[in-house]
């Protein structure tokens, strides 16, 4: 298939704040061909290639002077089966949740908890999405990327990825690797997370005592929909901040003064912190200026009410990093990719 290369395209439609820039070329790639044409056409016009799924992940600043492509790549199908262990593959532009009902529709457990995360399939692996004590890199086994540099395909491990907290290898090397398609092993036998917040719970709440991991993907569903906006109704990316990964003495210090820190242990003398206890502790959930604001719900997320713009969304970040450091002496990195 030939790309349909067109010019000055609004991106209103392809990032879930809703921000309105536009693209000077925009593509979708359906298939391989169509990544490598990209790639040399981008090469031709002397303007860099930025690739994008779902746009669920990103914060667009300004008009992007550069070939957008996004990721419209279809296809799963199951690689191998050996007794329990499945051997899935997707293609990079499969929709992640509906990926994620498929896989539970074939009997194969593992992705429940991943439930409901926007997105494409090639994006998960750039921040190793995490959701509920489950994250891709537990799950993950191996992925084909396009190398931007020299044109070659390579297959990479899950070693070879360095997957960590919302991060990996492709994160780190910005622009050098375009993800075509990723693996997973899945099980037929269920082998279920219900320790990480609400989920067992909810799951006595429908009345289900022997939890199936469907019944665990329907209850996370639930809990999220209840908890973080919907793009489609209120523009945002998810969680706006990282959970900060703070020495042990620096958690203890704002809890001597904070008894209901909320706060994780992370190895080496290190606490995690919820950055969303943080924010809504200093004041700021529920804040709005403008069309930018942080949601009522839920302190972490920050909100587009409609025709904000991506900087005023970027100001309001920079304004809380900046009141969170004062406070309690801790930074906050932004998580979506911000351009
Ligand atoms: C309501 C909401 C809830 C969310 N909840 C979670 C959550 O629980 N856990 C979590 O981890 N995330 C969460 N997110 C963030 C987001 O859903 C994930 O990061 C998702 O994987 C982004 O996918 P995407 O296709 O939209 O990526 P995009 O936003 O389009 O792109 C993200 C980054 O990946 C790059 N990229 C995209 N596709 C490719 C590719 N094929 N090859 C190379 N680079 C590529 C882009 O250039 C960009 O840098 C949430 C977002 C929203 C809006």
């Amino acid at each position: 298939m030939s790309l349909n290369l067109q010019s000055d395209v609004s991106l209103k439609a392809f990032n879930s704040f809703g921000v309105d820039v536009r693209a000077r070329l925009f593509a979708e790639a359906h298939d391989d061909e169509d990544a490598r044409e990209a790639l040399s056409l981008a090469a031709q016009r002397n303007v860099p290639l930025l690739v994008i799924g779902g746009g669920s992940n990103l914060l667009l600043t300004r008009d992007v002077e550069a070939l957008v492509l996004r990721m419209a790549s279809r296809g799963i199908r199951i690689l191998s089966e050996d007794g329990e262990q499945v051997l899935v593959e997707a293609e990079a532009g499969e929709p992640w949740h509906p990926f994620v009902q498929w896989s539970l529709a074939q009997g194969l457990n593992g992705l429940e908890n991943l439930s409901l995360i926007p997105g494409t399939v090639g994006a998960a692996p750039m921040q190793n999405i995490g959701a509920y004590g489950v994250e891709i890199k537990d799950l993950f086994a191996g992925l084909t990327a396009l190398d931007r540099q020299t044109g070659e395909l390579r297959d990479f491990t899950t070693e070879e990825c360095a997957f960590a907290y919302r991060d990996s290898l492709f994160k780190r090397e910005v622009g050098r690797w375009l993800i075509l398609r990723v693996r997973f092993r899945l099980s037929r036998l269920a082998s279920l997370r219900l320790d990480y917040g609400p989920v067992r719970q909810r799951l006595v709440e429908m009345g289900i005592e022997v939890p199936t991991a469907t019944d665990v993907s329907q209850a996370i569903c639930a809990i999220r929909s209840e908890k973080l906006p919907n793009p489609v109704e209120l523009g945002n990316a998810g969680s706006f901040f990282k959970n900060p990964v703070v020495p042990f003495g620096l958690a203890e210090r704002i809890r001597a003064e904070h008894a209901d820190l909320v706060s994780y242990p992370a190895g080496d003398g290190l606490s995690k912190l919820a950055a969303g206890w943080l924010i809504e502790r200093a004041g700021w959930k529920g804040f709005r200026e403008g069309d930018a604001g942080v949601h009522r719900l839920q302190a972490l997320v920050l909100v587009n009410y409609g025709q904000a713009t991506g900087t005023q969304l970027l100001q309001l970040a920079q304004r809380i990093q900046a009141d969170i450091r004062a406070r309690f002496g801790v930074e906050l990195e932004i998580e979506p990719n911000v351009l």
